[in-house]
This record gives structure tokens, sequence and C-alpha cells, in this order.
């Protein structure tokens, strides 16, 4: 049997509107996309899951919701379904949230609105990629914000963006506008980790984060913290 999960482990939340909080992570395998900063594992099946720094082989979800729960601490504020794709895996969430208990944070690219309408009702809390360098997946990418935004407490879910040098400020006008159709949403721009932040960058970002600022209240720059912390 494939391994669905490539990694279970605690630490901090380091990017969006979370940063900070201590969260038990639920690194799924495999992902749809295949974005060229991505800097997860994503293209196969994991051969075992790596379960706070040790190779364990889980064989079935209730092997996986124990190790959930061994790490389970006063400060855990959510689990962190992230990839990967967790929306890939419908049915393991299911069984993650009846047996553990534990709020649910999905970490999504956004692009499969009918698994987030199979499982929307099961999240608290949502960080809903929007894909810029995916144009064909951008309607399906509305259309889960949409669906999950119906579903989840006002200032639960947030749209991330991250800016590579490809994004330009006309992109994000046009996405600001289509989120404002969908409602207020927190929007996030995570600079790309590891490009260089030299001046044009830094005020494309401001530029970008003046235009979002048309449409939208709140709009933040936040790279991925965790990376310079040293946190995984
Ligand atoms: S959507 Fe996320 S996990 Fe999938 S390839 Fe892109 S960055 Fe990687």
């Amino acid at each position: 049997m494939s391994v669905k999960v490539r990694e279970i482990f605690s630490s901090i939340q380091g990017e969006g509107i979370y940063v900070g909080r201590r969260q038990i992570f639920v690194r799924f395998a495999k992902c749809n996309l295949d974005c060229d900063y991505c800097d997860t594992a994503h293209k196969r099946d994991a051969k075992f899951c790596m379960v706070a720094g040790k190779k364990k082989f889980l064989k079935t979800a209730d092997d996986i919701v124990n190790e959930i729960k061994n790490l389970d601490t006063k400060d855990v504020f959510s689990i962190s379904l992230t990839g990967g794709e967790p929306l890939i895996y419908t049915s393991l969430i299911k069984q993650i949230h009846k047996k553990t208990g534990i709020p649910l944070y999905l970490e999504t690219n956004s692009t499969l609105p009918e698994k987030a309408d199979e499982i929307k009702n099961l999240i608290t809390y949502a960080a809903c990629g929007l894909k810029l360098n995916y144009p064909k997946f951008y309607n399906d990418s509305l259309k889960t914000i949409e669906i999950l935004n119906h579903c989840l407490k006002s200032g639960n879910l947030f749209v991330k963006v991250v800016i590579t040098k490809n994004v330009d400020v006309g992109q994000i006008e046009e996405l600001t506008g289509d989120l404002k159709n969908i409602g207020d949403l927190p929007l996030v721009l995570q600079p790309q980790t590891g490009i260089k932040w030299d001046n044009t960058y830094k005020n494309t970002l401001l530029t970008m984060s003046e235009t979002a600022g048309n449409f939208l209240k709140e709009v933040r720059i936040i790279p991925q913290t965790h990376k310079f912390l040293g946190f995984e």
C-alpha cells in the first residue's frame, strides 16, 4: 500500500495570518500541480512516513491518528493538513477529523473545488493558495475559495499568493477585484523564498499591496518565517 502521509510533526506555522501558532503538521504525499518554487517532495507517493524525525511505516488511518494524538500538546491550535495537496485525500481527512477532535487547518492550492465541497464542514481554518502560475485553474480556485468561505467563520480563511518575479501588478488587481466579489477576505502576498529582494522587487510588492488595498481591507506581505527561524 502506498503511504499517503509523508511527514507528521509538531512545529509552528510559518506562513500567513496564523504565523507563530503551534500546530501538528500532517504533510500529505503528492500534488496535482508542479510549481517550480515548490519546497516539498510532491511528485510521488512516500515509501515511509517521518514522524517527529523518525522513519515509520504507517499502514492505516488509525496509525496516522495515533501519531497525531501522541504529538498533541496544550498549545496546539490546530492540525495543519498540508502537502502536497491534502484535498486529494478527503477520506483520510474525514477519519482524522472524526478521531482526533482537533480543529483542522487546511492548506490547499485551491484547484479542487469538488473535493473542497466534500469536506467543507469539517474545516475550521483555511489557507487558500492561489497559483497565478496556473491560469487554467484560476476559476476553479475562486470557486474553491467561495465554497470554503461560505462555511468557515468570518476571518478564518485567508488567500495566499506567492509573488514570483513573473507575477505582475495587473494580475493582483484582477485577482483582488474577483476576491472582493466573494467577500472581504484577508490577502497575504508571500514573497518567493530564495529570490533576491532588490529594490525593484520590494517596490513591486508595495505597489501590489496598494493595488490590493483598493479592493480588500486586510492585505499583508509575509514571507515564509519558519525558514529563517530554522523550524521545519
Ligand atoms: S501546489 Fe504547493 S505542493 Fe503543489 S507543487 Fe505547488 S507549491 Fe508544491
